[in-house]
């Protein structure tokens, strides 16, 4: 049988988090073993037979392509890339925002990006220290500057469920967002909350009572993201659940498979994952 992210996680790994494999969690670990093909011997906690067992049935998926990425990552930026190719950056800073500066006699657009600003120059993306994103953060930007009108975000929230054409990718954000962050974080909403703020979330629990915990997170200018946690209670056998909002404006600023990229990207940041 295939092994997800999350089979790896509860059925595989010891979830002690020790860092022992050179990533934060065992979830972080799992998510590179699944779709970067990163050995399962890289963890020095399980048995000989464990990781025999698991390498016949991740060597099966990885040949039928399941839940890889690399493939389908170069694909999807070199059309993103394509995409924006005709964009003319001193058209942008009024539909997406960010300000135009002069390096080397040419326009680069900077915009700002969770904590921090990217730079965007004609076929790429980088931060300010020179730093390239990774696949999928530069397929997310690439199609928001082709695609990014000037709607200003209206502040009415919705689930993905509730954005047209969705229904493929339903499952995929319960997958590789939410079920991630609630085995990283249920019961840890203090961790939820540190971990939020470091990348720039601003603290909505006050104003958006219902919840246990709520932060909105200014990704790029235009697209704006609210997180919200709820802790349940395993006594009243009431599991905790979290979602992940979008301003009702998003799909005038990214397509469906971006806003998904998006949104994982949001899970690597709070979780710790490497790229
Ligand atoms: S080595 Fe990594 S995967 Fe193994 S238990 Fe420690 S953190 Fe988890």
């Amino acid at each position: 049988m295939p092994l997800s992210v999350i089979d790896l996680y509860h059925k595989v790994l010891p979830k002690t988090n020790c860092k022992d494999c050179g990533f934060p969690t065992c979830l972080a670990f799992a998510s590179m073993v699944v779709s970067e093909k990163l050995p399962l011997k890289n963890c020095p906690h399980l048995a000989a037979d464990m990781i025999e067992t698991c390498r016949k049935e991740l060597d099966a998926q990885y040949a039928a392509g399941k839940w890889t990425k690399r493939d389908l990552a170069s694909d999807a930026l070199q059309w993103a890339k394509e995409r924006a190719a005709s964009v003319n950056l001193e058209d942008l800073p009024p539909r997406i925002g960010g300000e135009l500066i002069r390096e080397n006699d040419e326009y680069v657009l900077k915009l700002p990006y969770f904590t921090g600003h990217i730079l965007i120059k004609k076929g790429s993306v980088c931060k300010e220290n020179g730093e390239l994103l990774n696949h999928w953060e530069q397929v997310f930007i690439f199609n928001h500057l082709s695609q990014g009108g000037s709607a200003v975000p209206t502040g009415k929230w919705k689930g993905l469920e509730e954005i047209p054409n969705t229904i493929s990718k339903i499952k995929s954000m319960r997958a590789h967002v939410e079920e991630p962050l609630l085995a990283r974080f249920s019961g840890k909403v203090e961790e939820l909350r540190s971990a939020s703020l470091a990348i720039g979330g601003t603290d909505m629990t006050e104003t958006v009572k219902s919840t246990d915990l709520a932060f909105l997170f200014k990704p790029l200018p235009k697209i704006p993201l609210m997180l919200m946690f709820w802790e349940g209670d395993p006594k009243e056998g009431l599991n905790a659940i979290v979602k992940v909002l979008f301003d009702e404006t998003i799909t005038q600023h990214l397509d469906i498979e971006s806003i998904m990229f998006l949104s994982e990207r949001l899970r690597q940041l709070l979780c710790g994952e490497k790229k």
